[in-house]
């Protein structure tokens, strides 16, 4: 599932709001999370263990705040259907619209022709920042900063959860009851263990090692410069990096290297690093402009990793588990923002349709669809490299060489590029890849060239 086959936000159709929901995490999925409860509860109390700043910079609990967050355009058109007006605050606050010819996408040896698609960007803790504004001026919702989650409140049989148990501001325990808990609470969900002693199955995990770390730093920018480059690492090539033009008249500029090629943190590392990438913008840009304070952070990404809550057959009413919580991916995708605000839309539909009865594993079998779509595009990418340990899903290897065709089709064939465009952006769903108008741009003759030899043959 992506944006075009998930419905749009109806609020309208949850005609009342009643008791409490408590959501943990106030990251990106927490917060959307909260914003589609609040129209089903009266109360949603946010519980996130970070002071959370009014304004927008990085926290300590998202450490990968501080590197590259693109957010895809499936992800921001469902965010902006979420919260109208996102994207337009989001440019207000300094965030960067970028037109094709100035972002370019370079893959499998040269760039996409991505002439007329454009991007919104910004850091995530702008992103972050502008979604929680809105939802924290929500009627009946309230953020719980400085809070930790420390477990869950069950009834006798562990049937149902019925609550959560916090420890506050003052270093209390304190208890919280509710009709509803969300976990997002990210990569260190502790839900799985929290099922197995409580007497379920552990959801079954699948887990795609790759072993990337990301180096990011902040570049000075012309306000008028708006180039921007994605050069993701590719098998064989363990190397890539990110340019992304951002707030503050500044470019975050991301190398990251697969299967322990890990960028330094050094400057002089650092564009040592840059130098070795093929393609020279990242490392021109970096020589061109200082660094706005010499800091480069580190973040090492171990794996993919998804829990596959929508293969258990018993599960706990009154709980959900979303984003990170549920998968997360090799970050050179730029999917896991986006992913999470296609799941709140799920979790709407999925309120919409059942109401709070049978609504957890409803919502699992539809995040599911939308978890496959961004998984498949990830471990494809991250299977191709010979030192990435796993099997290729059945048909992947066909698969994946008909997306290398159509790519390099694409270095030319902006038709193409937009489809594929769409596909990586999380809008369409890859079945629109094998639509005979793309097959027939996939073998046929190349457009142009076939003009170009006739009009040749026919010169006097
Ligand atoms: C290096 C890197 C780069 C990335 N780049 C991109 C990108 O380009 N585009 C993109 O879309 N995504 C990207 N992602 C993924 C993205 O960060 C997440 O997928 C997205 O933010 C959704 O995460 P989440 O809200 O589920 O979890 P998180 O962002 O991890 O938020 C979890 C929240 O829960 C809080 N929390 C945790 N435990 C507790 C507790 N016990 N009590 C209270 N609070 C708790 C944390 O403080 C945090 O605020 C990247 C990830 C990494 C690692």
């Amino acid at each position: 599932m992506t944006l075009s086959t998930v419905p749009s936000y109806d609020g309208e159709r949850i005609p009342d709001r009643d008791g409490r929901a408590v959501v943990l995490g106030a990251g990106v999925a927490g917060l959307l999370a909260a914003r589609v409860l609040a129209d089903a509860f009266e109360a949603v109390t946010v519980i996130e263990r970070d002071p959370l700043p009014d304004v927008a910079e990085p926290r300590r609990g998202v450490p990968q705040g501080n590197h590259v967050h693109v957010l895809l355009e499936g992800g921001r058109a469902a965010i902006d259907d979420l919260c109208p007006g996102f994207s337009d605050d989001v440019t207000a606050s300094g965030g960067v619209i970028t037109s094709g010819t100035e972002f370019r996408i370079y893959v499998q040896g040269d760039t996409l022709r991505t002439d007329h698609q454009s991007l919104h960007l910004a850091t995530r803790a702008l992103y972050e920042h502008t979604v929680r504004r809105r939802v924290a001026s929500l009627e009946g919702v309230e953020m719980r900063s400085g809070c930790q989650f420390v477990d869950y409140v069950a009834d006798g049989e562990s049937t149902a959860v019925e609550g959560v148990t916090i420890r506050n501001r003052e270093s209390d325990r304190e208890r919280l009851v509710a009709d509803l808990v969300v976990d997002a609470t990210g990569r260190t969900s502790r839900t799985p263990e929290w099922l197995e002693t409580h007497g379920y199955d552990r959801p079954p995990v699948d887990e795609v090692e790759i072993d990337i770390g990301y180096a990011s730093t902040f570049v000075e920018r012309p306000p008028d410069d708006r180039r921007g480059v994605s050069l993701e690492a590719e098998a064989p090539r363990t190397r890539g990096a990110f340019l992304v033009p951002v707030e503050g008249d500044r470019w975050l500029v991301n190398l990251h290297g697969v299967h322990g090629d890990h960028p330094p943190t050094d400057p002089d590392g650092f564009e040592a690093f840059a130098a070795t990438l093929p393609f020279p913008i990242v490392s021109e840009i970096l020589s061109d402009h200082p660094m706005t304070d010499g800091d480069v952070a580190f973040y090492p990404f171990p794996s993919n990793r998804r829990y596959r809550y929508e293969k258990l057959d018993r599960f706990p009413d009154g709980l959900v588990v979303v984003g990170d919580a549920i998968a997360s991916f090799n970050p050179v995708n730029g999917q896991g923002m986006s992913v999470a605000a296609l799941e709140a839309l799920l979790l709407h539909h999925a309120l919409v349709k059942t109401g709070r009865d049978g609504l957890e594993l409803e919502f699992f079998d539809d995040a599911a669809a939308v978890v496959d779509v961004a998984w498949n595009l990830s471990v494809g990418g991250d299977l191709a490299f010979s030192q990435t340990e796993g099997e290729l899903p059945r048909g992947a290897a066909a698969y994946d060489w008909y997306v290398n065709r159509l790519i390099r089709r694409a270095h030319t064939d902006v038709r193409l590029a937009d489809v594929l465009w769409s596909v990586f952006m999380l809008e369409r769903p890859p079945s629109v890849l094998f639509r005979p108008r793309v097959v027939w741009r996939a073998f046929g003759p190349i457009p142009g060239r076939g003009e170009k030899r006739i009009r040749q043959a026919t010169d006097p």
